[in-house]
Formats: C-alpha cells, sequence, structure tokens
C-alpha cells in the first residue's frame, strides 16, 4: 500500500499525459508555451477569481504574493505554528516577521480567538507593523474565513490565503460555493507531487481578482520585468512553471474533480470505521475538504509511536505532518515571535499522525488499515 499512489493515477491516465507531454515535445516551447496560459484560465475558471499566475513552486507563490503586497522588514505577517515550514519561511524571506497563531484544537487550523489575542500583543508593544494575516487550509480543509476576515476588517489586514494543501476545498455560502484559492486578496497553491493537484516536479500558482497585483506577480516572475524581459524595472525572480509541467496538470485537472469525489469517499470510508475508537478529522458544517491529508490523532507521543508501528507491521505506511511547530524551529527563535505560545499546536505535533490518502485505495488497503487499527 502507498501512503500517496501516484503510480495508481498515473496508469490510469497514461494514455492522456503522454500525449500531452509528447504535444510539448513536439512543439518544443518548453518555457512559457502555450499549456501554461492554458493552464492558468483553466485554473482562474475553477477557483473562481480574475487571474491564475503559476510560478515555479508553492514557496515562491506565497513570496511573489508577499512581494506584491510590499511587505518586508518591520513588517509582521500572523501565521499559524502548526503547518509546513514555507508558510512562515516565505515571511522570513522578505525579512518580515511571523507572529505564530496557535491552532483550533477541532480543525487543526489558526485559531482565530489566538489570532486576535496576538494581533493585540503586537499592536501594544507597538514596534512593528501589522500588515497580514496568512491563513493555511491545513490537510485540504480552508481555513475559518469567515472568522478570519472579521479580524482581518476589524485590525485592516490583508488575508493570504495558502492553498498549498487546500486546492479544491471549498466553503458553502448563501451566495455559492466559495472555492480554495479565492479567499485571500492573493491566495497561492503548490503542485508539488503529493499535493491535492500535483505535477510531475514542482510547481506552483498565485491567484488574485486584483488587477495591480496580477500584474506585479507577472513581473516580479520573470525578473521584474516591464514591457519585455530585458526591460527590467524591479528585482524579481525567476520562477516559471514549465510548460511540460502545464501539460501534465492540464490533464490532472480535467480529472480533478472526479478525484476530489473519490478522496472524499475514502474520508468517509475512514470515519465509518474508525470513529469509534479514534478522534477522527471533523470537516464543520458548509466546508468541503479536499484532503490533503487524513489525519488522526494518539493520546500522546507514546501511544502515537505505538499506533505507527502497528501499522507498519500490517504494510500501511504513516506519516507524521507535523512533528515540530514553528515556533519550536530553532531558526525561527529570533525571527518569529510567539506572544505566550501555541499550546494547542504543540499538543497537535506530540500527538497526530496521517493515514494514506488518495483516490485509489482499494478494499485490500481498507482491510489492512482497520486490521492495524481495529484488530
Ligand atoms: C507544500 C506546502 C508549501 C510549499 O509548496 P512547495 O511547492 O513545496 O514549495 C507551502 N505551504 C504549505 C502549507 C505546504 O503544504
Amino acid at each position: 500500500m502507498q501512503f500517496i499512489d501516484l503510480e495508481a493515477q498515473y496508469k490510469h491516465l497514461q494514455v492522456r499525459i503522454d500525449a500531452r507531454v509528447q504535444a510539448v515535445l513536439n512543439h518544443g516551447q518548453y518555457i512559457m508555451g502555450p499549456e501554461v496560459r492554458e493552464l492558468e484560465q483553466q485554473l482562474a475558471d475553477y477557483v473562481g477569481v480574475k487571474h491564475a499566475i503559476t510560478c515555479a513552486n508553492g514557496t515562491d507563490a506565497l513570496t511573489l504574493a508577499l512581494m506584491a503586497m510590499e511587505i518586508g522588514e518591520g513588517d509582521v505577517v500572523f501565521v499559524p505554528s502548526f503547518t509546513f515550514f514555507a508558510s512562515a519561511e516565505a515571511v522570513a524571506f522578505v525579512k518580515a516577521n511571523p507572529v505564530f497563531v496557535d491552532s483550533d484544537a477541532t480543525t487543526f487550523n489558526m485559531c482565530a480567538q489566538d489570532l486576535e489575542r496576538k494581533i493585540q500583543a503586537v499592536q501594544a508593544e507597538g514596534r512593528l507593523n501589522i500588515k497580514a494575516i496568512m491563513a493555511v487550509d491545513l490537510f485540504g480543509l480552508p481555513a475559518s474565513y469567515p472568522e478570519i476576515k472579521c479580524i482581518a476588517d476589524k485590525y485592516d489586514l490583508q488575508i493570504i490565503e495558502d492553498a498549498a494543501q487546500g486546492f479544491g476545498g471549498a466553503i458553502q455560502t448563501s451566495e455559492g460555493t466559495q472555492r480554495a484559492g479565492s479567499f485571500g486578496c492573493i491566495s497561492t497553491t503548490s503542485f508539488f507531487p503529493a499535493k491535492p493537484l500535483g505535477c510531475y516536479g514542482d510547481g506552483g500558482a498565485v491567484f488574485t481578482d486584483n488587477d495591480e497585483y496580477a500584474e506585479l506577480i507577472r513581473s516580479y516572475r520573470v525578473h521584474g520585468k516591464g514591457r519585455d524581459k530585458y526591460d527590467n524595472v524591479r528585482i524579481g525572480m525567476n520562477s516559471r512553471l514549465d510548460t511540460i509541467q502545464a501539460a501534465i496538470l492540464l490533464e490532472k485537472l480535467a480529472v480533478f474533480p472526479d478525484e476530489l469525489i473519490k478522496r472524499n469517499n475514502v474520508a468517509s470510508q475512514y470515519e465509518a470505521l474508525l470513529s469509534s475508537k479514534y478522534i477522527t478529522p471533523q470537516v464543520p458544517m458548509d466546508y468541503i475538504s479536499s484532503w490533503a491529508q487524513y489525519t488522526l490523532r494518539a493520546e500522546n507521543s507514546v501511544k502515537r509511536f505505538d499506533i505507527m508501528a502497528k501499522l507498519e507491521d500490517c504494510g500501511v505506511p504513516t506519516a507524521i505532518y507535523y512533528g515540530t511547530c514553528m515556533h519550536q524551529q530553532a531558526v525561527f527563535k529570533t525571527i518569529g515571535k510567539c506572544y505566550g505560545g501555541c499550546p494547542i499546536s504543540e499538543k497537535l505535533a506530540e500527538t497526530v499522525f496521517s493515514l494514506p490518502m488518495h483516490p485509489y485505495i482499494d478494499q485490500d488497503g481498507y482491510d489492512a488499515v482497520i486490521s492495524a487499527l481495529l484488530g
């Protein structure tokens, strides 16, 4: 059994992906070829935003978002402590300071109450400019944007959505379904192979409805280009998505809605089989998860390793996302601030473990998981 079975997915899509890649090899426009534009249009349509701008990876996507917002030295960005390193790394990379926010014990996403506490703590100190909230759609579940938006409006902060794991997730509102990638003034995603929508290498994208941000990001992505790439009007980076990766993503995006249903079926199966004995992940009403991870909690760290060992014996791979909170990372000791700690994040880091999650889990797979966890 695979933790994320990219081979099964490729077998399913092989004919179509091979043909798309061959088409790129035939036309030879490896950089910013027609597939890149085609993909950007389809991504914008799917997410429901005006602009989708692809780039080299999800970390660059965050950096590009921060650069477009002119966030830098002396600025604070509020980031969840329980996330992948890149969220906070991008903030530090542009020389701003991440302030770490505790997790909600049920959703594992940024806790809105702690967010407000931390905003007030930074304000009271009066040394740094509060600029933005970077919310992360952890494990595929959109952060609690209705609450976060109220706080952002109250303190005049912008929202950046890190949807690296969240692509495909959504919140149902009175106006319809709002998809992940549309909750920030600027939102980002990653196409790292293991993400819900992955390519066969590195890739990422930035989403926005704001024309000025879109123009800036298109410029920063290609050496700060002005009229063309030899007219350089700002210091940028080299962060384009390869045409071959765009071609692969076009075929994967075509089956993505179907795969999203399958991922949700896997989660429902796990829930039905495991909820009597384990603390299973809960999706709040009106939320849709893209299930980047299916994550359980053990009672404590010793029991976690016992359970994981038992799963390994039954041939079921598991992983820990994440064993270290951001405020516990040595590199953030001086750049990052925590204002009173993140106790729930710490508890999660000690107890979480993730089960195999992908659209192609078969009955043998479920049987192995169940016999290890319930046997
Ligand atoms: C994967 C990930 C990123 C970074 O994406 P890359 O494409 O690997 O650079 C950023 N934030 C979160 C939450 C992620 O899971």
